[in-house]
């Protein structure tokens, strides 16, 4: 449990459920941690399964009778860039709150609030401009196809980009007309819950927008299962991921998943080698690490194995470690006691696998949740730290021979979100690139990434895809509509037609009637029969 000293303001925080800050209905509440002190620095709700139903009850009122998803584009589009503004004239506080609540550098926070505001810019912008589709259809038929919002969309994000996990979600759900309750990460709720201050003050109407903070296996695993949530867009573990497309069958939700990564990064002989250096380093300690595209796997061609090994040891073993928000840290805490037990035990399970250490491996002495920066080296492909997620500062390095190996290798994986590769060789480049299994890929470079390009994984790593006009696809359901422009029946069922006066459909008067003879046709009469019931105007 973390301490707390006694000059330390605690911030206390409530949740926006129904367009209100409320408490949890039982008054409960969680810390929240600065992983760079090891203090408490927050005090948030710890929503129970009944605010959780006040927020889908307040969800769907806003979805099925509220004014949002009748407003059009640029109505809510205005209202998504007020927002953007907002978040651009916050941008300092946000990014500093975020490297308090989660650890990441502020050098980093602060371009994760850009790329914030971007984002909500960015579909404002994109929902006014899709339309839907008419079709080449044969025949006097018009055929269009238009799209619709969803519904009610429940967001679940993991810890470490709270800000612009939420809204990757958020933007493209807002701007197609849906509704969104956010359940963020119980260690990072913090600017999610500025962001809810933000929407509440440019006028999102209620019930739009809602977040609600406690804990993934009660609230998160409720709203995943509940009836009347239409879709969940879920980042996180695959485990959580698998779990969640387990409990969103039960009323055939949609389902989007952007799970985990071990991301291979193939260096060839023929890179430049300082780009390479660096696009390795920045590949897996940029964000401690704990970056789901990250390049754990650093795989390099023998003819330099040695050399670029040798000169990645050393300019990771000068990486300054230290605190978010001090600017002269090179890279952050990790976020939690949790995740630094988990790099902890992976960096045993390595060395037990016979993985060579070749720098870090040890937990920084003081307070707060640092790890020095760890490479292994002449890492097997097989190994279990080859393998398996990290989330942190531990990088695999593994040798290959020629092009061949070097993509089986990359592709030996159930992951397949990231790959990267370096070369001067241009069609080198591209047949690699083509042959990765990933969906996210670079060459010469490593991590940059664009709000107009889909983000997401093949295999274990995702379903759908963010961002890009791919992520506001997600965020809608699509209608085919289809209009006769000849007024003329269809022509199908002709036979009781001269009982009925052209277009009428009169019903034959009781009187008329007569009881059924053996072998009469019945088609005629049960016609008849039918259209007894029918009511005038029919
Ligand atoms: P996590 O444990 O899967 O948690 C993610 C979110 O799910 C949190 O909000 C969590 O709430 C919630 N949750 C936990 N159990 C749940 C359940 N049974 N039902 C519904 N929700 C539940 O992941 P994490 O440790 O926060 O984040 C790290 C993982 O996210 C890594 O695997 C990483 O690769 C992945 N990630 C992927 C991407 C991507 O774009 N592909 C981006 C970032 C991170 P609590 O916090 O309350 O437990
Ligand atoms: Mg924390």
């Amino acid at each position: 449990m973390a301490a707390v000293p006694n000059d330390t303001k605690i911030l206390e925080y409530q949740m926006f459920i129904a367009g209100e800050w409320v408490d949890a209905e039982d008054g409960a509440v969680s810390e929240v941690v600065d992983p760079s002190t090891d203090t408490t620095i927050a005090r948030v709700p710890k929503a129970t399964v009944g605010d959780a139903e006040r927020a889908v009850r307040a969800a769907r009122e806003a979805f099925d009778h509220g004014p949002w998803p009748r407003l059009n584009a640029v109505e809510r589009g205005a209202l998504l860039r007020a927002a953007a503004d907002r978040i651009r004239e916050r941008a300092d506080e946000l990014a500093r709150l975020e490297s308090m609540q989660m650890g990441k550098l502020y050098s980093e926070a602060i371009v994760d609030m850009g790329d914030t505001a971007h984002t909500f810019d960015y579909y404002a912008g994109l929902v006014q401009d899709s339309g839907g589709e008419t079709l080449n259809v044969p025949g006097e038929t018009m055929s269009m196809v238009v799209r619709e919002p969803v519904g009610v969309t429940v967001g679940i994000t993991p810890w470490n980009y709270p800000m612009l996990m939420a809204a990757w979600k958020a933007a493209p759900s807002l701007a197609a007309g849906n509704v969104m309750i956010l359940k963020p990460a119980s260690v990072s709720p913090l600017t999610n819950l500025e962001l809810a201050k933000i929407f509440e003050e440019v006028g999102l109407p209620e019930g739009v927008f809602q977040v609600i903070t406690g804990s993934g296996g009660e609230i998160g695993d409720y709203l995943a299962g509940h009836a009347d949530v239409d879709m969940v867009a879920f980042t996180g573990s695959v485990e959580v991921g698998k779990h969640i497309m387990r409990k969103g069958a039960d009323n055939v939700k949609k389902v989007g998943l952007e799970l985990g990564g071990k991301s291979p990064n193939i260096v060839f002989a023929d890179a430049d080698f300082e780009a390479a250096i660096d696009g390795a380093l920045v590949g897996i300690f940029a964000g401690t690490g704990e970056v789901c595209s990250a390049g754990s796997r650093l795989i390099v061609e023998r003819a330099i194995y040695d050399r670029f090994v040798g000169e990645l040891v050393s300019r990771a073993m000068a990486i300054k470690v230290g605190p978010a928000l001090d600017e002269d840290s090179e890279m952050g805490p990790l976020v939690s006691q949790q995740q630094l037990d988990t790099v902890e035990k992976y960096v045993r399970i390595g060395r037990e696998e016979g993985a060579k250490l070749a720098t870090g491996g040890r937990r920084l002495e003081g307070r707060g949740f640092y790890y020095e920066p760890t490479i292994f080296v002449d890492v097997d492909n097989k190994m279990r730290v080859a393998q398996e997620e990290i989330f942190g500062p531990v990088l695999v390095v593994i040798p290959f021979d020629d092009e061949k190996q070097a993509v089986e290798i990359a592709n030996d994986t159930i992951y397949g979100l990231a790959g990267a590769v370096w070369t001067k060789d241009v069609t080198k480049a591209m047949r690699v690139v083509k042959a990765l299994r990933a969906g996210i890929t670079w060459v010469n470079t490593y991590h940059p990434t664009y709000s107009e390009a889909p983000w997401g994984g093949y295999k274990q790593s995702g379903i759908g895809r963010e961002l890009g006009t791919y992520g506001l696809d997600e965020y809608t359901e699509v209608k085919q509509i289809n209009i006769d422009l000849t007024d003329a029946p269809m022509g199908v069922y002709q036979r009781g037609k001269e009982k009925n006066v052209a277009g009428s459909r009169r019903v034959v008067p009781l009187s008329d009637r007569r009881p059924f003879r053996e072998g009469e046709n019945k088609a005629d009469e049960s016609w008849v029969q039918f259209c007894e019931n029918c009511k005038p105007g029919m």
